[in-house]
C-alpha cells in the first residue's frame, strides 16, 4: 500500500473516486449491490485511504444514489455525523433546506455555548447528529435528507418561513446536545399552543431516548412554576409535554427512576388521571418475564393522589392477566385484606379465573387463603359457598387445580367432581396421594349414578 500513497495526490484521489463511483454506479445490477461494501471495507488499508473513500461516498453522491442503493443508505444511517459533516451542499446531493435548518440549529447551540475550539465543536456536532439519528424514524429521516419536494417539504418547512430559528428548534437543539442551561432559558419562551416540534418528536421522548434525566427534571421544575391551567394544557395529550404517554413508555422499559419522577410530578401538580389511563400504566409496568422493572410497578402502585389508593379490582385483574407472580405479590402487599371480597373481586378468585399459574402462585405467596369460601355465583354447582378449587374445577382448569391442591386446598368429595378428563385426573391423583385410596377411573366414574358416587368412602 506504500506504493499507492507514493502516487501524486491527484492520481490517488482519482483512483479512489473511480473505485467508489464504479461500485455505486452499478447498483442496478443486483449482484453488484454489495460492491460498495467491498470498497467500504478497503478503508482498513490505511487512514488516508479510509478518509478518501469516506469522503467520496459521503460528499460526492447525488441523492438518487441513496434512493437506489440500500447499502449506501445503511452507511449513512450508521455514520450520520460523518455524512452530515462531509456532504457537500450542492443541489442534487442533499435536501438543502433541511440541511440548512440543521445547520442553523447547530450554529445556534455552538454560539449559545460559546464553543470556539475545533475539537469541542466537532464533538458537539457529532452529538447533535447522533441524536438526530436516534430520535427520528429512519424512513422520515431518509425522506428529509434526500427528497425532492423542495421548499414545500413537510419535514423542512414547518415553522421555517424565514431564516430565524423558531423556538421549538432552539429548544430541540438544546435538548439534543443536553445543554441544560440553554434549555432552561428557552423553556420560558414556549407556550401551550405550540405543539409543533421538530419532526413531531416530543421533548420528553428526546430526553428519554438520550437517558437525559436532568433535562426531564428541568422541564418538570419549569412546569411547576406555571399556573395550574397552563400546566394542564402543556402536559395533556395535545400539549408539547404530553405526560401520560411518556409515563406509559417509561414504566414499560426504564431501569432508572424517571417513571417515579414523572409520577411524583403528576401526583403533586395535575388532576388525578382517569381510571383507564391509570390502568394502562399498571398494564405497562407489569412484566411476566422479568422482575427487572419491578420498581416501576411499585412506583405506579404507590401512586395515590390525595392519599387515596388507586388499586381497584381492575388493577388486580390487569396484573393477574399479564404479570409475574412477583408482580401479583406487589399489588397484594398494598391490599389491606387479601381474603376480602366476593367471587368476583377477591384476589384469589380473580387469579384463578385468569387461568395463569403465575397469578395464582402470586396470591398464594401473598398469603391468600386457598380455601376461601364465598357465596356461589355458579348455579349449576348446587352449593351455597364455593372455593377457588371449585371455580378451577368448573373451568376444567387442571393446571390451576393442581397449583391450588399443592398449596393445600381442600378437595371436595368425589361426588362433586366434574366428569372432565383433565381435572378428574388431577383430583384423582391428588386424593390417592393424600389418602392412599384408589378411586375409580374416569370411564367408570362417568357411568356411575350420583348415589353411587356419594357412596364412595375415603
Ligand atoms: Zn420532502
Amino acid at each position: 500500500m506504500a506504493n499507492l500513497l507514493d502516487l501524486p495526490v491527484e492520481v490517488f484521489q482519482m483512483i479512489t473516486h473511480d473505485l467508489v463511483s464504479s461500485a455505486i454506479g452499478n447498483v442496478t445490477v443486483p449482484y453488484q449491490k454489495s460492491r460498495i461494501n467491498d470498497v467500504w471495507k478497503l478503508r482498513a488499508v490505511c487512514r488516508t485511504f479510509a478518509a478518501e473513500i469516506e469522503r467520496n461516498v459521503f460528499s460526492q453522491q447525488p441523492k438518487e444514489s441513496y434512493y437506489d442503493c440500500y447499502v449506501l443508505r445503511r452507511l449513512v444511517m450508521k455514520r450520520l455525523p460523518q455524512y452530515m459533516m462531509q456532504v457537500k451542499r450542492v443541489p442534487g446531493n442533499i435536501n438543502e433546506d433541511f440541511q440548512a435548518r440543521l445547520q442553523r440549529m447547530t450554529s445556534y447551540i455552538l454560539q449559545k455555548l460559546d464553543i470556539k475550539d475545533e475539537k469541542q465543536r466537532a464533538d458537539l456536532m457529532e452529538k447533535f447528529y447522533l441524536c438526530l439519528g436516534r430520535i427520528i424514524d429512519e424512513y422520515r429521516l431518509r425522506h428529509a435528507l434526500w427528497c425532492n419536494c423542495g421548499p414545500s417539504c413537510f419535514h423542512v418547512n414547518q415553522n421555517q418561513q424565514n431564516t430565524e430559528l423558531c423556538v421549538q428548534d432552539r429548544f430541540c437543539s438544546a435538548l439534543m446536545v443536553e445543554a441544560h442551561d440553554v434549555l432552561a432559558g428557552v423553556l420560558a419562551e414556549l407556550s401551550s399552543t405550540e405543539r409543533d416540534t421538530f419532526f413531531g418528536v416530543l421533548p420528553f421522548y428526546i430526553a428519554r431516548t438520550l437517558g437525559d434525566t436532568k433535562s426531564i427534571d428541568i422541564i418538570l421544575r419549569y412546569l411547576e412554576t406555571r399556573p395550574s391551567p397552563v400546566q394542564v394544557a402543556l402536559t395533556n395529550n395535545d400539549g408539547i409535554f404530553c405526560i401520560q404517554t411518556i409515563i406509559y413508555t417509561t414504566l414499560a422499559s426504564d431501569s432508572g427512576t424517571t417513571a417515579q419522577t414523572l409520577l411524583d410530578y403528576y401526583k403533586k401538580n395535575l388532576p388525578p388521571p382517569e381510571r383507564h389511563i391509570y390502568n394502562g400504566w399498571v398494564r405497562s409496568a407489569t412484566n411476566q418475564r422479568s422482575t427487572q422493572n419491578l420498581h416501576n410497578l411499585r412506583a405506579v402502585l404507590d401512586f395515590n393522589p390525595g392519599g387515596r389508593t388507586r388499586i381497584l379490582r381492575e388493577t388486580i385483574l390487569t396484573v393477574c392477566a399479564c404479570g409475574s407472580h412477583e408482580d401479583v405479590q406487589e399489588v397484594l402487599k398494598r391490599v389491606e385484606d387479601v381474603d376480602k371480597g366476593t367471587v368476583l373481586n377477591a384476589p384469589i378468585f380473580i387469579a384463578v379465573r385468569s387461568g395463569r399459574i403465575a397469578a395464582v402462585q402470586g396470591c398464594i405467596q401473598a398469603g391468600a387463603n386457598v380455601d376461601l369460601a364465598v357465596p356461589s355465583n355458579i348455579p349449576t354447582l348446587h352449593k351455597d359457598t364455593i372455593t377457588p378449587l371449585d371455580v378451577a374445577m368448573n373451568r376444567n382448569d387442571g393446571y390451576i387445580a393442581e397449583v391450588l391442591i399443592k398449596a393445600g386446598a381442600t378437595i371436595p368429595h368425589i361426588s362433586q367432581w366434574p366428569g372432565t378428563r383433565r381435572v378428574y385426573k388431577v383430583l384423582r391423583k391428588a386424593v390417592s396421594e393424600r389418602t392412599k385410596v384408589k378411586l375409580p377411573d374416569l370411564r367408570k366414574f362417568q357411568h356411575m349414578s350420583l348415589a353411587e358416587r356419594k357412596d364412595i368412602q375415603y
